[in-house]
């Protein structure tokens, strides 16, 4: 191993910087896939509300219709009990024929909102139920949105504390750098998928799989200067090799 260059300390220093902010960026991916599903579902949940709301507008719609329709049933009993009674008084033949038509008029009439009445009943009992149904349906849902979230808190307490904890170490790790390359170690991050520094194995850059020039193969080997990439930016270092500390680089 030829001596620590300073080239390499900082490209050590880059690669503990990309490592933290992989894993910063792990979790922060859990926590928003966790918060994601209970979003999802308090949205379902509004729409269901928000359905339910509208049933039970159109219930009490129909509730009132209902009693309209009742009151011109009695209206129309009304009408054939004082028929009955002026029946019972008629003397003339014409008269009393007169008084027939007019009562078989309010019977038709009678039938006729009786049956509207009926089926309203119908109609009215069913989506009563619907709606009972639909409650209980999202009374349901929203348990277990409920459930989910509480049980969510823990871990959600846990992520956070990672990605602060990893903050943390981040910014230390930082101020062994030049602000001019953070500053450039962010601009590479957020230009190339969250991967500044890759490693290069025979020759290629592991970031763009482009095959790099042999002088600056033998820069990074040697580890004698800092090397981006030239097609994409990234930072490289010796991905076959083995790392400051000499150990062997694991996946690389
Ligand atoms: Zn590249």
């Amino acid at each position: 191993m030829a001596n620590l260059t300073q080239a390499q300390q900082i490209i050590d220093v880059l690669r503990r910087l990309q490592a933290i902010d992989d894993e910063i960026r792990d979790v922060r991916e859990g926590r928003d896939a966790m918060t994601g599903n209970l979003e999802r579902l308090h949205r379902v949940l509004e729409m269901r509300d928000g359905q339910l709301a509208e049933m039970r507008d159109k219930l009490s719609e129909a509730e009132s219709w209902f009693t309209k329709k009742s009151g011109e049933l009695e209206t129309e009993k009304e009408k054939l009990t004082k028929a009955k009674a002026k029946l019972s008084g008629v003397t003339r033949s014409k008269e009393y024929v007169a008084v027939n038509r007019e009562m078989d008029n309010i019977r038709k009439n009678l039938a006729n909102r009786e049956d509207e009445v009926k089926r309203l009943t119908g109609a009215i009992d069913e989506f009563r139920a619907t709606i009972v149904r639909e409650d209980e349906k999202v009374a349901r849902m929203r348990q277990v949105a409920d459930e989910e979230a509480q049980g969510n808190e823990a871990a959600l307490g846990e992520m956070n504390a990672t990605i602060s904890g990893a903050e943390d170490r981040r910014g230390e790790v930082a101020t062994q750098l030049s602000s001019g390359i953070v500053r450039r170690y962010a601009k590479i991050f957020k230009a190339r998928d969250g991967v500044a520094v890759t490693g290069l194995t025979d020759g290629v850059c592991t970031g763009c799989n482009m095959v790099l020039q042999p002088r600056f193969v033998e820069q990074i080997l040697r580890g004698s200067s800092i090397i981006q990439c030239p097609h994409c930016s990234r930072y490289l270092f010796d991905g076959s090799s083995h790392d400051a500390d000499g150990n062997a680089i694991a996946g690389s």
